[in-house]
């Protein structure tokens, strides 16, 4: 196997992110067990930064 560019042609098969619990995104990944976009199951505290301004499910957040 190879790591880089041909196995990721595989990489759509399976899910990797599902609908997080807490922000609603599908950010959340399934093998790592925690929240791309909002840090769940990471962190306490929501994963948020000043530069990040962009509307989420309609809605602005911070
Ligand atoms: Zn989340």
């Amino acid at each position: 196997m190879v790591k880089g560019t041909t196995s990721f042609g595989k990489h759509g098969r399976s899910k990797t992110h599902i609908v997080c619990r807490r922000c609603g995104r599908r950010s959340f990944n399934v093998a790592k067990g925690y929240c791309a976009a909002c840090g769940f199951g990471r962190t306490r505290r929501i994963r948020r930064y000043s530069w990040q301004r962009k509307k989420v499910n309609r809605v602005r957040i911070w």
